[in-house]
């Protein structure tokens, strides 16, 4: 399986800086056997789409999305609009969305569904927060966020035009994220292994195998090669690494050495 690493800028770059992102980073050079990714901020899908052409890598990617596919929903975005920009993926259920802007594991989950009719692949980010953690509630919780997005979205949901492109799945431990704190490989490994076995409970072992499943939190060029040899840990989403373009294509490049 193709290992995925995707960018996530968070709220930051407008329009400007992140064409000069997209710029900066295609001079980068990548693993050939890697898909890369970026999921930009709303504002700046027309100025990433602009400086990337017709190159294909980085895909374009957002960081969220709207269920309905149009009407009286002010200041959302629906997939409609994100195709426009030719957006391949997008982030759902991120826990800084669920965190500060109340998002729950049903409206992740419609949003995932929305994504997948749109032909688009659902990021579906499930993690457990420090407190949880520490009472030992890890699996508890990401089965449950899991098993909202499994109900939800399926592996070979049939779209306009062919079929939708297979769900991916984040383990992102919230008190990993942007504090610079890194879980161990192996601990991160258990967590995947749960979300796998949830997906082969709902789907089949088949569509298990094909599952990729992404780590993310504070991951940085060091650390990178140990999740990405650690089996089942099929690609990492990274914030605060990926804002510069050039500090990011090293830590693509060191996730697969030549
Ligand atoms: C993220 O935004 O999903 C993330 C993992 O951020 P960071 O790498 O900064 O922890």
């Amino acid at each position: 399986m193709k290992k995925l690493i995707i960018a996530n800028w968070k709220m930051h770059y407008g329009p400007i800086k992140a064409g000069a992102w997209i710029r900066a980073f295609r001079r980068e050079r990548l693993p050939k056997d890697l898909d890369v990714a970026v999921a930009v901020p709303f504002v700046s899908l027309a100025a990433a789409r602009s400086s990337l052409g017709r190159a294909t890598i980085p895909m374009l990617g957002a960081q969220d999305v709207f269920w309905q596919p149009d009407g009286a929903y002010t200041g959302e975005v629906s997939t409609g609009m994100l195709q426009e920009f030719g957006v391949a993926l997008c982030l759902v259920g991120h826990s800084e969305r669920r965190i500060h802007v109340g998002e729950t594991d049903e409206m992740a989950a419609q949003k995932a569904a929305a994504l997948q009719r749109a032909g688009m692949v659902p990021v579906m980010c499930v993690g457990e927060t420090e407190a949880e953690r520490r009472k030992k509630n890890t699996l508890k919780v990401i089965r449950a966020q899991a098993a909202a997005f499994l109900a939800a979205v399926k592996p070979d949901a049939a779209v306009r035009g062919g079929h939708a492109a297979m769900p991916v799945f984040a383990y992102e431990p919230v008190w990993a994220i942007g504090t610079g704190k890194h879980c161990p490989a192996q601990e991160a490994k258990v967590a995947h292994d749960a979300i796998r076995a949830a997906v082969s409970k709902a789907w089949g072992a088949k569509w298990a195998d094909q599952v990729r499943i992404l780590y993310g939190g504070s991951v940085d060029a060091h650390d990178v090669g140990a999740y990405l040899t650690t089996t089942g840990i099929d690609g990492v989403l990274v914030g605060h690494e990926s804002l510069d373009p050039r500090s990011f294509g090293i830590l693509c490049r060191a996730a697969l050495p030549a």
